[in-house]
């Protein structure tokens, strides 16, 4: 399985893109796991060579910085299956009916959504998906994926709590969002970031060492956030390999 961060940025990160992963495994169709914000959706693609043609996304939860792709992708990709919280597919399907005005109905004639619900097992695209609620400012999910034998966890957006280690039990590769290091130089910032709801990297750490995942990626950097802060925090408190992926990196589990 190979696994791509197509952005891995807050919403005001400077450079990085925010949230978006793309899937790819053996047997198995494309799979986005969050959308970017918008355009930059397609560019990230365009830079690893790939077109936008992925039939099937996963939506976290409704904030705009991982939802927001989904505009480009409903005129570009149809049939498009979109899975998650109810009230996120509403707001996705809401951002398309009222930005693209008449030719909304075109598209939404082939945009399909999938409510999805912690709990359950479901086969999107070919990989079996599980479901998390974790505790972030409106309703999100962690996405637990298996294909191959392998495990993906992915967690968008939440604070530490339990569902998000459960989600990452074991798992093969874990990418947590981190907003900031914990020992950031100005520690004004990381009280203000804290308000975001996202673990710190030491944060995310411990659960991933909790979980007992055997490989961590931090993701949704603050545009403040020292990336070699949160690197040294992190390995302090994982035992397995563990970075801070820009944009674009790739993960083979
Ligand atoms: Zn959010
Ligand atoms: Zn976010």
């Amino acid at each position: 399985m190979k696994i791509y961060t197509l952005g891995t940025g807050a919403p005001l990160a400077y450079t990085r893109a925010t949230m978006g992963i793309l899937v790819e495994a053996e047997g198995a169709q494309p799979l986005l796991i969050d959308t970017c914000s918008g355009n930059e959706l397609i560019r990230r693609l365009h830079a690893l060579g790939k077109p936008l043609h992925q039939h099937h996304a996963i939506l976290t939860h409704r904030h705009g910085d991982h939802i927001g792709g989904v505009l480009p992708l409903a005129i570009a990709v149809q049939p498009l299956h979109l899975y998650g919280p109810t009230d996120t597919l509403d707001a996705a399907r809401q951002l398309i009916e009222l930005t693209y005005g008449e030719i909304a109905y075109r598209v939404l004639d082939q945009t399909s959504f999938h409510p999805v619900a912690p709990g359950a097992s479901y086969d999107i695209g070919g990989y079996q998906v599980e479901f998390f609620e974790v505790q972030h400012r409106v309703t999100t999910y962690a996405v637990r994926l298996t294909h191959g034998g392998k495990i993906f966890a992915y967690s968008a957006d939440s604070v530490p709590c339990e569902n998000l280690i459960a989600c990452a039990r074991d798992a093969d590769l874990f990418l947590c969002d981190a907003i900031c290091a914990a020992q950031e130089e100005d520690p004004a910032i990381v009280a203000d970031l804290r308000k975001l709801a996202h673990p710190t990297a030491d944060e995310a750490a411990v659960m991933a060492q909790q979980a007992g995942a055997k490989q961590l990626g931090l993701v949704h950097l603050a545009r403040y956030a020292t990336p070699a802060k949160m690197l040294a925090e992190a390995q302090a408190l994982f035992h397995g390999p563990v970075d801070v992926p820009d944009d674009n990196a790739c993960y083979v589990v």
